[in-house]
């Protein structure tokens, strides 16, 4: 087993975000880079993505960045990572990311980050694979979505257990906690 830990990040793109978005996810770079472990995420610039990034290489940590060369005319890569992983699809990149981390962790982000959190989740109910996967509810912003989950499986759409496939967490710091990393 490798000796370095790794977590995947999923999160937001947009800088028109309000700064306290930017800035708890700089908090969490800090963080990484602290403890030694490696950040791997979409390659981005911008965005909280750009915000954990910069703030873990500032730090001193290492980051790898998946990036698709198909979103080249819609988003820029990180020009100065530890490691920038150029991919054909968004798909690859995906499964890119997943490879490469021990565990996946949910920062606030917009459509693409629900997509990627869905997708390893549905990956996670259908046995795919045992990461733990942790959800950011920093100040609530994911309520309504949780909110969602829980209906979807008092309805029946999704068998009970898959409510403990996710842990929800609401402090930066316990979010590493909970990982026991
Ligand atoms: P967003 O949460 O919409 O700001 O997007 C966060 C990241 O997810 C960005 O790097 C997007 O390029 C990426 N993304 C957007 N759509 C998808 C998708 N269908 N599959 C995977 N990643 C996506």
């Amino acid at each position: 087993m490798k000796n370095t830990k790794s977590v995947c990040v999923f999160c937001g793109a947009s800088n028109a975000v309000p700064k306290k978005f930017l800035d708890i996810g700089a908090e969490f770079g800090r963080m990484l880079a602290a403890k030694g472990i490696t950040l791997v995420y979409g390659g981005g610039d911008c965005g909280v993505m750009g915000a954990v990034a910069n703030s873990t290489m500032k730090h001193g940590g290492h980051v790898t960045g998946v990036f698709p060369v198909s979103l080249r005319n819609i988003e820029n890569e990180h020009q100065s990572l530890s490691e920038i992983i150029i991919v054909d699809t968004m798909h690859e990149r995906k499964m890119c990311m997943f490879e490469r981390s021990d565990a996946i962790i949910v920062f606030p982000g917009g459509f693409g980050t629900m997509d990627e959190t869905f997708e390893i989740l549905t990956w996670k109910q259908l046995k795919l694979h045992h990461k733990p996967i942790v959800i950011f509810n920093y100040e609530h912003y994911w309520d309504p979505l949780i909110a969602l989950m829980k209906s979807i499986v008092d309805t029946g759409f999704a068998r009970p257990e898959t409510a403990g496939y996710y842990v929800v967490v609401d402090q930066v710091a316990a979010i590493l906690e909970v990982l026991n990393f």
